[in-house]
């Protein structure tokens, strides 16, 4: 049985609309007994939520074990301690963080500062966050995307505040997110072997297929990519053009 890894923002929805022919794609695949653990970088929204928006936009029921977060791959690498740590990002996130019994505490007091994304960057916070990594406090980023797309266009994602950090002070911060080594290793350390992978971005989607030996495709229907797009092994517009590959 095969089994693919779709990523979510502008490969199956774009902000709260569902991109075309995406409905009967997936139920095509399902159909034909496929696997489909949906990956994605988002990371300012709860496994739980993300659950309940792709079974509100597909009217499909969906296992929640097979949402792939950066805060899926958090929780599986401190499962056993118990950190305290400083957030950058949304109050979403922070009570997901203490419900996973963490210790959500002040920059002074952590031992670790976890970058999410907030709705409104504050450039102090992100300073504050200069100093003390300049200094020597560990450092983590859920996802290192510049960029996500909505119905409206591209905002700023994680990445850009990131890519301040690591501009400011010469340094290169972990991700938890699709292009780094824990994404992957939760697969590997999990036994899924992953045949396919679809998505809308080369620096994250098509380098994860990459680190997986899993074939790549690379849809046009999310945001522009910077990096070369021929990485990818086939290139479509969207999903539902996937599904003949899968399933032929
Ligand atoms: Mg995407």
């Amino acid at each position: 049985m095969s089994i693919i890894a779709t990523d979510l923002d502008g490969t199956i929805f774009k902000g709260q609309t569902l991109i075309d022919g995406v409905k009967e794609g997936l139920l095509k695949i399902i159909n034909e007994g496929i696997e489909i653990y949906y990956t994605t970088n988002n990371s300012s929204q709860t496994p739980s939520e993300i659950k309940d928006k792709l079974e509100n936009l597909l009217q499909l029921d969906i296992d929640i074990s097979k949402i792939i977060t950066p805060l899926v791959i958090f929780q599986n690498l401190y499962s056993d301690d118990k950190l305290n740590i400083f957030i950058y990002g949304s109050e979403n996130l922070k009570k997901y963080i203490k419900n996973l019994n963490m210790n959500v505490t002040s920059l002074e007091n952590a031992e670790l500062v976890l970058i999410g994304r907030k709705e409104e960057n504050n450039f102090s916070e992100i300073n504050e966050i200069i100093k003390s990594v300049s200094i020597g406090k560990n450092i983590l980023s859920l996802n290192k995307d510049l960029t996500f797309p909505t119905e409206f266009g591209e905002k700023a994602g994680n990445g850009a505040v990131v890519k301040i950090i690591e501009d400011e002070l010469s340094i290169s911060i972990p991700t938890l997110g699709k292009s780094g080594n824990h994404y992957s290793s939760y697969f590997i350390q999990n036994r899924i072997t992953v045949n396919f992978v679809i998505g809308d971005r080369v620096d994250t989607d098509i380098i994860f297929g990459k680190n997986l030996n899993a074939k790549t495709f690379l849809v046009s229907s999310g945001i522009k990519n910077y990096l070369d797009v021929n990485i990818a092994d086939i290139q479509l517009n969207k999903f539902s053009d996937v599904v003949p590959f899968l399933t032929e």
